[in-house]
């Protein structure tokens, strides 16, 4: 009478999967062009203003592009309406001839 001992089942423990740990991924940090906005203030170029606009130089002579006053004198230039000449200065007017 023997007793046959049933076989032991050697239940081996599952090997865990080992777990990667994966490098994060290095994000290329790529320069961001920057946006070369050049802001482009085109001002209409309708009249010179400054001292320079009321001279000129020709032929090494310098011209005044506008009249002086007649009552302050040289050095006062006249401002250039349409219609007429105007001095800031004293408020002489002078009307242009046609
Ligand atoms: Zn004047």
């Amino acid at each position: 009478m023997s007793k046959k001992a049933p076989p032991k089942k050697e239940e081996k423990p599952a090997a865990a999967p080992k777990e990667e740990a994966k490098p994060a991924a290095a994000e290329e940090a790529a320069p961001k062009p920057q946006k070369a906005e050049k802001a482009k203030h085109e001002k209409k170029h309708r009249e010179e203003k400054g001292v320079h606009a009321m001279y000129k130089v020709e032929d090494n002579k310098v011209i005044r592009a506008r009249p002086t006053c007649e009552r302050c004198g040289a050095g006062y230039f006249m401002a250039d309406h349409h219609d007429r000449y105007t001095c800031g200065h004293c408020g002489f007017t002078r009307y242009k001839q046609k």
